[in-house]
Protein backbone atom coordinates (compact mmCIF):
# COMPACT_ATOMS: atom_id res chain seq x y z
CA UNK A 1 0.00 0.00 0.00
CA UNK A 2 1.22 3.88 0.23
CA UNK A 3 2.63 3.66 3.30
CA UNK A 4 4.97 0.99 2.44
CA UNK A 5 5.50 2.97 -0.59
CA UNK A 6 6.08 5.95 1.29
CA UNK A 7 8.94 3.71 3.24
CA UNK A 8 11.30 3.38 0.20
CA UNK A 9 10.76 6.48 -0.95
CA UNK A 10 11.83 7.58 2.47
CA UNK A 11 14.70 5.43 1.90
CA UNK A 12 15.38 6.62 -1.36
CA UNK A 13 15.82 9.94 -0.30
CA UNK A 14 18.11 8.82 2.46
CA UNK A 15 20.27 6.99 -0.10
CA UNK A 16 19.26 3.75 2.12
CA UNK A 17 19.11 1.40 -0.06
CA UNK A 18 16.23 -1.16 0.28
CA UNK A 19 13.94 -4.08 -1.79
CA UNK A 20 10.12 -3.34 -1.68
CA UNK A 21 7.90 -6.34 -1.56
CA UNK A 22 4.45 -5.33 -3.02
CA UNK A 23 2.16 -8.14 -3.07
CA UNK A 24 -0.77 -5.59 -4.48
CA UNK A 25 -3.02 -3.50 -2.21
CA UNK A 26 -5.21 -6.26 -1.38
CA UNK A 27 -3.33 -9.25 -0.32
CA UNK A 28 -1.05 -10.20 2.07
CA UNK A 29 2.95 -10.63 1.57
CA UNK A 30 3.56 -14.13 1.18
CA UNK A 31 6.31 -15.08 3.86
CA UNK A 32 7.54 -17.15 1.34
CA UNK A 33 8.73 -14.09 -0.89
CA UNK A 34 10.04 -12.48 2.17
CA UNK A 35 12.23 -15.47 2.99
CA UNK A 36 13.43 -16.26 -0.30
CA UNK A 37 14.54 -12.29 -0.53
CA UNK A 38 16.37 -12.78 2.98
CA UNK A 39 18.32 -15.83 1.18
CA UNK A 40 18.81 -14.13 -1.45
CA UNK A 41 20.30 -10.68 -0.58
CA UNK A 42 22.27 -11.08 2.35
CA UNK A 43 23.09 -7.53 2.64
CA UNK A 44 19.40 -6.84 4.34
CA UNK A 45 20.08 -5.93 7.86
CA UNK A 46 16.67 -4.39 8.33
CA UNK A 47 12.83 -5.38 7.78
CA UNK A 48 10.09 -2.46 7.93
CA UNK A 49 6.59 -3.36 7.66
CA UNK A 50 3.53 -1.33 8.05
CA UNK A 51 1.20 -2.80 10.44
CA UNK A 52 -2.21 -1.63 9.31
CA UNK A 53 -2.06 -0.22 5.97
CA UNK A 54 -4.52 2.82 6.87
CA UNK A 55 -4.87 3.23 2.78
CA UNK A 56 -6.60 -0.18 2.05
CA UNK A 57 -7.77 -1.09 6.12
CA UNK A 58 -5.89 -3.97 5.70
CA UNK A 59 -3.35 -5.82 8.41
CA UNK A 60 -0.34 -7.16 7.71
CA UNK A 61 0.48 -10.26 9.20
CA UNK A 62 3.25 -8.75 11.36
CA UNK A 63 3.48 -11.60 14.08
CA UNK A 64 4.79 -14.27 11.14
CA UNK A 65 6.45 -11.39 8.97
CA UNK A 66 8.44 -10.38 12.50
CA UNK A 67 8.93 -14.15 13.83
CA UNK A 68 10.62 -14.76 10.33
CA UNK A 69 12.99 -12.13 10.29
CA UNK A 70 13.97 -12.46 13.72
CA UNK A 71 14.99 -16.25 12.27
CA UNK A 72 17.32 -14.31 10.25
CA UNK A 73 18.66 -11.62 12.68
CA UNK A 74 17.21 -9.13 11.07
CA UNK A 75 16.37 -5.51 12.90
CA UNK A 76 12.38 -4.49 13.00
CA UNK A 77 11.27 -1.24 12.29
CA UNK A 78 6.78 -1.73 12.68
CA UNK A 79 4.97 1.10 11.40
CA UNK A 80 2.37 1.21 13.78
CA UNK A 81 1.23 4.45 13.81
CA UNK A 82 -2.47 4.04 12.31
CA UNK A 83 -2.66 0.61 14.90
CA UNK A 84 -0.72 1.49 18.37
CA UNK A 85 -3.59 2.08 20.80
CA UNK A 86 -5.99 0.71 19.05
CA UNK A 87 -4.93 -2.75 18.20
CA UNK A 88 -3.23 -5.09 20.99
CA UNK A 89 0.45 -6.40 20.35
CA UNK A 90 3.01 -7.07 22.43
CA UNK A 91 5.68 -5.59 20.82
CA UNK A 92 8.60 -7.24 23.27
CA UNK A 93 7.18 -10.87 22.95
CA UNK A 94 7.07 -10.25 18.87
CA UNK A 95 11.22 -8.70 19.05
CA UNK A 96 9.73 -5.40 17.24
CA UNK A 97 12.97 -3.35 17.39
CA UNK A 98 11.44 0.05 16.65
CA UNK A 99 7.74 1.19 16.79
CA UNK A 100 7.20 3.83 15.42
CA UNK A 101 3.41 5.63 16.22
CA UNK A 102 2.15 9.03 16.31
CA UNK A 103 -0.50 11.19 18.71
CA UNK A 104 -3.15 11.57 16.91
CA UNK A 105 -4.40 8.42 15.40
CA UNK A 106 -5.35 5.58 18.14
CA UNK A 107 -4.17 7.02 21.00
CA UNK A 108 -6.81 10.17 20.27
CA UNK A 109 -4.32 13.01 21.19
CA UNK A 110 -3.91 15.57 18.88
CA UNK A 111 -1.29 16.15 16.15
CA UNK A 112 1.96 17.35 16.57
CA UNK A 113 4.67 14.79 17.34
CA UNK A 114 5.19 10.80 16.45
CA UNK A 115 7.65 8.43 18.78
CA UNK A 116 9.30 5.32 18.90
CA UNK A 117 9.37 2.41 21.41
CA UNK A 118 12.71 1.40 20.33
CA UNK A 119 14.41 -1.69 22.10
CA UNK A 120 17.13 0.30 24.18
CA UNK A 121 20.67 -2.32 22.98
CA UNK A 122 19.46 -1.48 19.09
CA UNK A 123 18.67 2.41 19.67
CA UNK A 124 22.31 2.76 21.19
CA UNK A 125 24.17 1.52 18.16
CA UNK A 126 22.32 4.48 16.51
CA UNK A 127 24.59 6.95 17.97
CA UNK A 128 26.04 9.14 15.35
CA UNK A 129 23.87 7.66 12.40
CA UNK A 130 21.23 10.01 11.69
CA UNK A 131 21.14 11.32 8.16
CA UNK A 132 18.83 14.16 9.87
CA UNK A 133 19.99 16.66 12.88
CA UNK A 134 16.48 17.20 13.96
CA UNK A 135 15.08 13.45 13.01
CA UNK A 136 17.92 12.00 15.03
CA UNK A 137 16.10 9.70 17.27
CA UNK A 138 19.75 8.81 19.85
CA UNK A 139 20.26 11.98 20.60
CA UNK A 140 16.69 12.71 21.48
CA UNK A 141 16.49 9.91 23.28
CA UNK A 142 20.35 11.11 25.42
CA UNK A 143 18.80 14.30 25.81
CA UNK A 144 16.10 12.97 27.51
CA UNK A 145 18.07 10.49 29.14
CA UNK A 146 20.49 12.88 30.12
CA UNK A 147 18.33 16.21 31.20
CA UNK A 148 15.10 14.91 32.80
CA UNK A 149 13.06 14.11 29.88
CA UNK A 150 14.45 17.78 28.10
CA UNK A 151 13.11 17.44 24.75
CA UNK A 152 16.47 18.07 22.19
CA UNK A 153 14.46 21.00 20.63
CA UNK A 154 11.50 23.51 21.25
CA UNK A 155 9.30 21.03 22.81
CA UNK A 156 6.17 20.42 21.89
CA UNK A 157 4.37 21.27 25.30
CA UNK A 158 0.44 21.52 24.03
CA UNK A 159 0.81 18.15 22.59
CA UNK A 160 2.43 16.77 24.87
CA UNK A 161 -0.35 17.80 27.73
CA UNK A 162 -2.85 16.48 24.76
CA UNK A 163 -1.10 13.31 24.87
CA UNK A 164 -1.02 12.76 28.86
CA UNK A 165 -4.57 13.48 28.82
CA UNK A 166 -5.41 11.26 25.37
CA UNK A 167 -3.90 8.50 27.83
CA UNK A 168 -5.61 8.80 30.94
CA UNK A 169 -8.68 8.36 28.83
CA UNK A 170 -7.45 5.74 27.10
CA UNK A 171 -6.73 4.10 30.80
CA UNK A 172 -10.40 5.25 31.81
CA UNK A 173 -11.93 3.72 28.76
CA UNK A 174 -10.97 0.25 29.72
CA UNK A 175 -7.00 0.43 28.13
CA UNK A 176 -6.24 -1.20 24.62
CA UNK A 177 -8.84 -4.16 24.62
CA UNK A 178 -12.00 -2.03 25.24
CA UNK A 179 -10.69 0.32 22.48
CA UNK A 180 -10.08 -2.14 20.20
CA UNK A 181 -13.63 -3.70 20.96
CA UNK A 182 -15.01 -0.25 20.30
CA UNK A 183 -13.22 0.37 16.87
CA UNK A 184 -13.99 -3.33 16.41
CA UNK A 185 -17.80 -2.85 16.74
CA UNK A 186 -18.04 0.41 15.31
CA UNK A 187 -16.15 -1.06 12.13
CA UNK A 188 -18.64 -4.09 11.57
CA UNK A 189 -21.14 -1.75 12.25
CA UNK A 190 -19.99 0.28 9.72
CA UNK A 191 -19.18 -2.12 6.74
CA UNK A 192 -23.18 -4.14 7.49
CA UNK A 193 -24.38 -0.63 7.68
CA UNK A 194 -22.93 0.26 4.26
CA UNK A 195 -23.27 -3.25 2.64
CA UNK A 196 -27.22 -2.93 3.01
CA UNK A 197 -27.01 -0.01 0.91
CA UNK A 198 -25.25 -1.76 -1.21
CA UNK A 199 -21.78 -0.61 -1.06
CA UNK A 200 -18.72 -3.44 -0.94
CA UNK A 201 -15.70 -3.39 0.85
CA UNK A 202 -12.73 -3.38 -0.57
CA UNK A 203 -10.63 -5.96 1.41
CA UNK A 204 -11.59 -9.32 2.66
CA UNK A 205 -13.00 -9.21 6.06
CA UNK A 206 -10.26 -11.76 7.20
CA UNK A 207 -7.47 -9.44 5.79
CA UNK A 208 -9.47 -6.28 7.60
CA UNK A 209 -8.58 -3.78 10.15
CA UNK A 210 -10.72 -2.59 13.08
CA UNK A 211 -9.56 1.07 12.15
CA UNK A 212 -10.48 2.43 8.50
CA UNK A 213 -12.32 0.66 5.67
CA UNK A 214 -12.40 1.01 1.80
CA UNK A 215 -14.65 0.46 -0.06
CA UNK A 216 -15.29 0.46 -3.63
CA UNK A 217 -17.11 3.99 -4.95
CA UNK A 218 -20.44 3.46 -6.45
CA UNK A 219 -20.36 2.63 -10.52
CA UNK A 220 -23.46 4.80 -11.48
CA UNK A 221 -22.55 7.66 -13.96
CA UNK A 222 -24.01 10.35 -11.54
CA UNK A 223 -21.64 9.24 -9.16
CA UNK A 224 -18.99 12.11 -8.33
CA UNK A 225 -17.03 12.07 -4.99
CA UNK A 226 -16.62 15.47 -4.20
CA UNK A 227 -20.88 15.93 -4.41
CA UNK A 228 -20.87 12.90 -1.90
CA UNK A 229 -17.97 14.27 0.09
CA UNK A 230 -19.89 17.69 0.63
CA UNK A 231 -23.62 16.21 0.90
CA UNK A 232 -22.09 14.26 3.70
CA UNK A 233 -20.12 16.94 5.38
CA UNK A 234 -23.05 19.28 5.40
CA UNK A 235 -24.64 16.44 7.69
CA UNK A 236 -21.43 16.52 9.91
CA UNK A 237 -19.54 13.37 8.74
CA UNK A 238 -15.85 13.88 6.82
CA UNK A 239 -15.00 10.84 4.76
CA UNK A 240 -11.84 10.30 2.65
CA UNK A 241 -11.11 9.70 -1.08
CA UNK A 242 -9.40 6.79 -2.10
CA UNK A 243 -5.76 5.89 -1.69
CA UNK A 244 -5.24 2.58 -4.10
CA UNK A 245 -4.15 2.72 -7.03
CA UNK A 246 -5.94 0.01 -9.13
CA UNK A 247 -9.42 0.40 -7.32
CA UNK A 248 -12.24 3.35 -7.42
CA UNK A 249 -12.66 3.73 -3.85
CA UNK A 250 -13.31 6.03 -0.68
CA UNK A 251 -12.30 5.80 2.91
CA UNK A 252 -14.23 5.72 6.49
CA UNK A 253 -12.36 5.90 9.48
CA UNK A 254 -13.83 5.34 12.32
CA UNK A 255 -11.13 5.89 15.48
CA UNK A 256 -11.54 8.59 17.38
CA UNK A 257 -14.27 9.49 19.95
CA UNK A 258 -16.33 7.57 17.73
CA UNK A 259 -19.35 5.00 19.16
CA UNK A 260 -21.42 2.66 16.87
CA UNK A 261 -24.57 5.03 17.25
CA UNK A 262 -22.09 7.37 15.52
CA UNK A 263 -21.91 5.19 13.24
CA UNK A 264 -25.48 4.12 12.98
CA UNK A 265 -26.15 8.29 11.81
CA UNK A 266 -23.75 8.17 9.46
CA UNK A 267 -25.68 5.19 8.39
CA UNK A 268 -28.11 7.35 7.89
CA UNK A 269 -26.38 10.45 6.42
CA UNK A 270 -24.61 8.23 3.61
CA UNK A 271 -28.64 6.85 2.53
CA UNK A 272 -29.63 10.37 2.58
CA UNK A 273 -26.61 11.77 -0.07
CA UNK A 274 -26.87 8.68 -2.45
CA UNK A 275 -27.98 11.45 -4.88
CA UNK A 276 -27.24 9.55 -7.81
CA UNK A 277 -29.64 6.86 -6.47
CA UNK A 278 -33.43 6.95 -8.75
CA UNK A 279 -35.51 7.51 -6.00
C1 LIG B 1 -0.75 8.25 9.25
C2 LIG B 1 0.25 7.23 8.83
C3 LIG B 1 1.59 7.55 8.53
C4 LIG B 1 2.17 8.92 8.45
O1 LIG B 1 1.42 9.90 8.83
P1 LIG B 1 1.63 11.41 8.38
O2 LIG B 1 0.56 12.07 9.15
O3 LIG B 1 1.42 11.44 6.91
O4 LIG B 1 2.98 11.77 8.80
C5 LIG B 1 2.46 6.53 8.24
N1 LIG B 1 2.06 5.25 8.20
C6 LIG B 1 0.78 4.91 8.45
C7 LIG B 1 0.41 3.46 8.38
C8 LIG B 1 -0.16 5.89 8.77
O5 LIG B 1 -1.44 5.53 9.00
Amino acid sequence: GAYGARMAEIAGYLNISCETLAPGETSRPSLDAVEALLQRDSDITHLAVVHCETTTGMLNPIKELISLAKRYNKVVILDAMSSFGGIQMDIGEMGVDFMISSANKCIQGVPGFGFVIAKQSELEKCNGLARSLSLDLYAQWKCMQDNHGKWRFTSPTHTVRAFYQALLELESEGGIEAREARYTENQTTLVQGMRSLGFAPLVNEELHSPIITSFYSPTHSDYQFKEFYNRLKEKGFVIYPGKVSNADCFRIGNIGEVYPEDIKRLIIAVKQSMYWEVV
